[in-house]
C-alpha cells in the first residue's frame, strides 16, 4: 500500500470534525458517508476528540484490517519495504 498512514492521520487529526469513526470497526470515514466503506455499518461516533485519538492510533499502530484505501486502484508498487525481513 502506497498511501502514507501517518499522512492520512495528520490530515484527519488536523480537521477531526470533518470525519467520524465507524462504531463497529473503528474506521475513520468522511462525515458525509452514511455507511462504513469497510464494514457497511451505519452507526458512527462523530466526537472530534475521538476521531483525533483514532487518527493518532492509526499513525502508530500496525494496520489490522483492509481499508477502502487499500482497495482503491493505484499504480503497482512492488517495493514495499515494510514486508522485507
Ligand atoms: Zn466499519
Amino acid at each position: 500500500m502506497k498511501t502514507d498512514r501517518r499522512e492520512i492521520a495528520t490530515t484527519v487529526s488536523n480537521d477531526p470534525s470533518s470525519y467520524k469513526l465507524c462504531a463497529v470497526c473503528g474506521s475513520i470515514v468522511d462525515k458525509s458517508v452514511t455507511n462504513c466503506p469497510d464494514c457497511y455499518a451505519y452507526r458512527f461516533d462523530s466526537d472530534p476528540s475521538h476521531v483525533a485519538d483514532a487518527a493518532l492510533d492509526l499513525a502508530v499502530k500496525p494496520q489490522r484490517a483492509v481499508s477502502h484505501f487499500d482497495l482503491m486502484p493505484e499504480s503497482s508498487d512492488d517495493s514495499d519495504s515494510d514486508t522485507r525481513d
